[in-house]
């Protein structure tokens, strides 16, 4: 079975830098795999040990983005497809989901696997665009995913509880974070990682025209940007250890007739 992990460079840190000129997130500085392609790539895996077959990762981003794709293969992935052009920066999620979607249809995988969402973005959202181009089904929150033949079923996390669903492969799945626990690279994995299959690709190579990407592929435009308004008011209740604030936190609701 063929694999497809798609992972992203993000900014290090959970601090967000906006810059003012370009409204847009400043991504300078050391980066790292996103922490939410860690789950993914997991998944994937525990998938190849169970089935046998292949683990590729995609990315789309800087040079340094060769890093992120590293991790994933001192994890144990098999080989990592890096996306990187000067001409994609600044490229929104339409433009970024058609060059992932290209190098996909490329690798022909039984399944891709994303993330639930890129740490420095939060859009949670790319993996629909990208099914969308491979006209795949798509499940997101994958708390617990198995394969069956030419079929997957998903535990789907929800507000209620678990929708359980099945689709026929090949598929998108994004998966939750509370799927697994991602494995640590073992030094020897970081020391074979060095070695496995590494391709980086321009836009030209993957079958991107580079006006469909970067800054002239982007239709997006950030209009505005504000800090998030105050918070109303609002009152602090402190237990002192004698149990009293649950008394108090009963008679603030009774007071607002929400008992
Ligand atoms: C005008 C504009 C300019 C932008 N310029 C840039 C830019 O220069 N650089 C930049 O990084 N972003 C840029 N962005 C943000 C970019 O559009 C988003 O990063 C992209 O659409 C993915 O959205 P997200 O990070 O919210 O991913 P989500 O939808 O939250 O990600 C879900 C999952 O998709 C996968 N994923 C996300 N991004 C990638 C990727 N690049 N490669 C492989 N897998 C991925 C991961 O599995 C992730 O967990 C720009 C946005 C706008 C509006």
């Amino acid at each position: 079975m063929k694999i497809a992990v798609c992972v992203k460079y993000v900014p290090e840190g959970a601090a967000r830098r906006i810059d003012s000129a370009t409204k847009k997130l400043d991504r300078s500085g050391e980066g790292t795999l996103n922490p939410f392609d860690a789950n993914a790539v997991e998944e994937a895996l525990r998938l190849k040990d169970e089935r046998g077959g292949e683990v590729v990762v995609v990315s789309l981003g800087p040079d340094k983005a060769a890093d992120a794709l590293r991790k994933a293969l001192a994890m144990g992935a098999d080989r990592a497809v890096l996306v990187s052009d000067q001409a994609a920066e600044g490229s929104d999620l339409v433009a970024t989901s058609l060059v992932l979607a290209r190098v996909l249809e490329r690798e022909a995988p039984d399944l891709v696997v994303f993330g639930q969402q890129g740490s420095d973005s939060d859009g949670a959202v790319l993996w629909a665009a990208v099914a969308d181009r491979l006209r795949l089904p798509v499940v997101s929150q994958a708390a617990e995913l198995t394969l069956g033949d030419g079929s997957l079923r998903v535990k789907r996390q929800t507000e209620y509880g678990y929708d359980v669903l099945e689709a026929p492969l090949p598929a998108v799945v994004a998966v939750s974070d509370a799927i697994n626990q991602p494995r640590y690279p073992s030094l020897k994995g970081i020391m074979g990682a060095k070695r496995k299959p590494q391709e980086t690709l321009a836009l030209g190579d993957a079958g991107v025209d580079r006006e469909r990407a970067g800054w002239e592929g982007s239709r997006t435009t950030v209009l505005r940007l504000e800090p998030p308004p105050p918070r109303g008011e609002s009152r602090r209740i402190e237990d002192d250890g004698s149990g009293a604030a649950a008394q108090q936190i009963v008679d603030f609701l009774a007071e607002k007739r929400l008992l």
